[in-house]
């Protein structure tokens, strides 16, 4: 399907164009895919071959994604997508979002289906999720707005790297998001994820100052993002740039992907992470994968 033209500028002396879908802005030269390899150019204009095509569906217990403090106790239908704006080395759903098989594992569905298997399953939202939800923003856009005119409620779980264009979008139908903030370094997100942390950290003031309901998860891992210093500076930034009300979450992280090599987690840290939460007086922490 053809990108929406407000979603990406074409070039006046070349075939290039430049994808505003999400913060990465590719320039994608005929032919070629963008970053998350759902979006390509052909002839000189965007098409999104990702519209309408699904990894996974699934009612799940709204905490799951995690949000514990939106519609508690709701079932919520889960779609998920294939590919990812973020190249994260340790991602855990990378089966869907980087190595993935499309042809074998995709499923074909309308924003109707959807909105009817989400009716149908007694759930009162439906969350994007799974992998990242902003690649495939024109599918989610349609069958948001169908599902809020069917008294469903929407919900983003998200790395929040939005381009200036999508998060206006997101905003005008997401009800409730789960960001993750996967670290307070700069360093952290261009070596393991290929994204730049003053962006995702905007778009949460952003997200937050629009009164959406949001949560934040922040996944640990051993070495890389577990320091006292890091976790303090994160729960600063909840507590002074956001508000103690947004409830944080400290996920335990496993070896995946490209960080094979990493060991669990230590609990020990997520409990430390919970008490310095709770002493910047962050009222609503919880812990995962625990
Ligand atoms: S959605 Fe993001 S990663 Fe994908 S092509 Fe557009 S700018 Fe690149």
């Amino acid at each position: 399907m053809l990108v929406n033209n407000n979603l990406y500028k074409k070039s006046s002396k070349s075939q290039k164009v430049r994808c505003e879908i999400c913060a990465n802005y590719c320039k994608i030269a005929d032919g070629k895919y963008g970053i998350c390899r759902q979006h390509k150019n052909i002839n000189g204009e965007l098409f999104d071959e990702s519209f309408g095509v699904v990894s996974s569906l699934s009612p799940d217990p709204i905490e799951k994604k995690p949000l514990h403090h939106f519609m508690p106790g709701t079932f919520t239908y889960s779609i998920g997508g294939f590919g990812c704006n973020m190249t994260c080395l340790h991602c855990q759903n990378y089966t869907i979002s980087q190595e993935y098989d499309k042809k074998s594992r995709s499923i074909k569905i309308s924003p109707e289906t959807i909105v009817e298997n989400a009716i149908r399953y007694g759930c009162k939202s439906i969350a994007w999720t799974y992998n990242e939800p902003t690649i495939h923003l024109p599918f989610n856009r349609i069958t948001s707005l169908l599902a809020r005119k069917n008294n469903l409620k929407v919900i983003y779980v998200s790395n929040g790297y939005f381009s200036q264009k999508s998060i206006e979008e997101v905003l005008s139908f997401v009800d409730a998001f789960n960001i993750d903030l996967k670290s307070m370094s700069q360093d952290f997100y261009k070596k393991v994820c290929g994204a730049d942390l003053d962006i995702v950290l905007d778009n949460l003031k952003r997200i937050h100052n629009e009164g959406k309901h949001l949560e934040i998860t922040n996944l640990i891992l051993n070495d890389y993002n577990d320091s006292i210093d890091e976790i303090t500076q994160l729960c600063d930034f909840v507590a002074q740039e956001l508000s103690t009300d947004v409830p944080l979450h400290f996920s335990r992280a496993f070896p995946y992907y490209k960080m094979k090599d990493i060991s669990p987690t230590n609990p020990e840290i997520l409990f430390k992470a919970r008490e310095i939460a709770s002493q910047k007086g962050i009222k609503n922490i919880h812990l995962g994968n625990i």
